[in-house]
Formats: C-alpha cells, sequence, structure tokens
C-alpha cells in the first residue's frame, strides 16, 4: 500500500503544476471574510390567474407548485419525468384542474398522491388517472384511447380502506402503504409518503427532499383549527405527535424563516416558524382541556370555559367549540380499535 501511494504522490506531483497544487477548492475557511446574514430566499410571485379560473398557481421551488382553490391545495411536481400530483381537488373539478396543471407541462400525469381520503383531496382522481399513464407505459397512446387506473395512486392504506367503506368503485389508490414511511424516486428526486395520522387514521405528509418541500394535507391547515375525524381514526395524540414530526422534517434558513416549505391542506404556503405557531396553538388548547378534564369538568364547562378563547377571534368562537368538542372527545372516549398511534422522536 505505501509503495502504490507513493508511486501515486510522485505521478500527481509530475503531472500538476505547483501553483494548482496549492489551490484550494471551494471557500477557504481562513480568508478573514465572513457571509454577510443573508435574508430568506422566498418564492417567487403567483403566475397570471386564468380569465374565470378559481385556481392561483404558487411557484414554490424549482418544479413544484402550490395550486390553491376554492378546496384542498393541490402540489404539482413537473420535470423530464412527467408530472406528479399530490390531492386531486373535488369530483367534478378535474378538468379545471388539469387546465392548470397543462400551464406547467405538457406531459403525462405519472404519479397521484393523496395525503388522506377526504372527498377534498381525493375527488379528483377518476379524472386525471384517466388521462394519465403508467410510467411503465410509455410516452404514446393513442387519441381517444382511456384507461381506469392508467396513473399509479398512492396513498396509506385506511385511505383504500376508507373509500371502500364509503362504497367508491373508482379513484382508488393502486399502490398503498402500511409502514412508516414509502419512497419513490421521479423526476431526479426521492419523494416520501410519510405515515402521519390525527385528522384520519390514514394521513400523509408527501416529502420532496431534493426540492425540500413538503406537502402536509390535512395536518396542517392554517386557515383553520385541526379537524379531527375522531369516527375516521383522528385523534389529539397522533395529531399532536404528527405536527411535531412535520416539524422535525422541515430547516429554516435563516431567522426561522425560508428553508423548507410546506403546503398545507387548506390555507397560505408556509415555513417552520409558521408550523410552530400552529403547533403552539393546538398544544395550549390541548393542555387546556386536559387540564379540565382531569378536574372531572363536563363538556359543556369545559366549552363555557373558552379554552380556545384566544384563538377563536382568527378563526370564529363556532369553529372553537367544534375543534374544543373534539379535543374533549378524544380525551375522554376509548380509543378505536384502529385508531392510529405513531412514535416520534423529538
Ligand atoms: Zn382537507
Amino acid at each position: 500500500m505505501i509503495g502504490s501511494r507513493w508511486f501515486f504522490g510522485s505521478v500527481l506531483a509530475l503531472a500538476m503544476p505547483l501553483a494548482a497544487q496549492a489551490q484550494v477548492i471551494g471557500v477557504p475557511y481562513d480568508d478573514g471574510q465572513r457571509l454577510p446574514p443573508q435574508a430568506p430566499v422566498l418564492p417567487p410571485p403567483p403566475l397570471p390567474v386564468l380569465e374565470g379560473s378559481p385556481y392561483v398557481i404558487y411557484p414554490v421551488r424549482g418544479g413544484t407548485f402550490m395550486i390553491s382553490g376554492p378546496s384542498a391545495n393541490v402540489l404539482v411536481q413537473v420535470g423530464l419525468d412527467g408530472v406528479l400530483v399530490v390531492d386531486t381537488g373535488p369530483a367534478g373539478d378535474a378538468a379545471g384542474l388539469l387546465r392548470e396543471i397543462r400551464r406547467l407541462s405538457p406531459r403525462p400525469i405519472r404519479y397521484i398522491l393523496n395525503t388522506n381520503a377526504d372527498a377534498d383531496h381525493v375527488g379528483g382522481n377518476v379524472g386525471l388517472s384517466g388521462i394519465g399513464q403508467d410510467i411503465g407505459s410509455g410516452n404514446e397512446r393513442p387519441d381517444g384511447v382511456q384507461g381506469y387506473g392508467a396513473t399509479p395512486t398512492l396513498a396509506h392504506e385506511q385511505v383504500m380502506f376508507r373509500l371502500l367503506e364509503e362504497g367508491a368503485s373508482e379513484g382508488l389508490p393502486t399502490l398503498t402503504y402500511f409502514v412508516a414511511q414509502k419512497d419513490i424516486f421521479f423526476n431526479g428526486e426521492p419523494v416520501s409518503l410519510i405515515y402521519a395520522p390525527g385528522h384520519t387514521g390514514g394521513d400523509s405528509l408527501v416529502m420532496l427532499r431534493r426540492s425540500d418541500v413538503i406537502a402536509a394535507g390535512d395536518i396542517y391547515t392554517p386557515d383553520r383549527y385541526p379537524e379531527l375525524a375522531l369516527d375516521k381514526g383522528g385523534s389529539i395524540a397522533a395529531y399532536l405527535a404528527s405536527l411535531n414530526h412535520l416539524i422535525a422534517l422541515t430547516i429554516p434558513e435563516f431567522n426561522q424563516q425560508g428553508g423548507t416549505f410546506v403546503v398545507p391542506g387548506h390555507g397560505r404556503l408556509s415555513d417552520e416558524g409558521d408550523i410552530q405557531d400552529y403547533r403552539d396553538m393546538v398544544t395550549f388548547i390541548h393542555d387546556r382541556v386536559k387540564a379540565m378534564v382531569d378536574r372531572g369538568m363536563s363538556l359543556e364547562q369545559v366549552q363555557a370555559a373558552r379554552p380556545s378563547q384566544d384563538y377563536d377571534v382568527r378563526y370564529s368562537r363556532e369553529a372553537g367549540d367544534r375543534f374544543v368538542a373534539q379535543i374533549y372527545t378524544s380525551l375522554t372516549q376509548p380509543p378505536l380499535a384502529d385508531e392510529a398511534t405513531l412514535e416520534v422522536p423529538e
């Protein structure tokens, strides 16, 4: 070994001029200069809105876009491989949504990912998957040929179970997962579905690792209180664990701003600081309700004490009462047999 290293070293010494050997690759650490503090890089402004369209397209980073409309947000990732869509809006809106997606890419829709089974997140599955193509199918499809389930649709298995329970026969996930995380690689980047229940028993975060963008589904909805669908496997404990998981995945760029961008299920594009505010709100209200439950107070007494009062100015008293009732019920009712449980590192 020593001999070969000596040989290799002397070949390098002969081949490279002295100046090149002294050159430092990258930024020298001892040049006495420091980079000035930088404001975070903010996303560009939204695209012009099409006439009559209810949708606004917000470029997020690289090939990722948030399509925001009257219903749940849609995250679209475009690239050489085609189009990946996270959530598809309500049924009956697929044509309008597709018109917006076509402004971003003419390529086939190769993947649909669903963050939960709510009608405003999966409704467009039928319309979008019918015109999409499996990545194994090549790039050509004869005119007029449509096929059910052409686009692979990924979601947690609880999404599939719930849609079947509700009697759905199309627009179902074609690939489901039941472990902590399901990974694919698309348009040059790792894409992970991360199990994060709480709103229901089948919520996923979708993380685009190179773009550094996460679709949070209804685990983070800054324009409203969380919706704990207790009859669908949701719970306040799992919701808080999933919010903390989301915070663990996001990394701010500067002064708690920028860095990882988060597309919420509903509401504005956010970064880690926004999610921490939201997590704090959910934690405060949970802790107040929990303290009252521990003192044996009834739901009526808890609601009369207004544990969400300081946030009701933002979201309305009616919504606060509903959220408090959901927390109360989640804390006092025995858990469903299949209630989601999740251990997340702090
Ligand atoms: Zn939703």
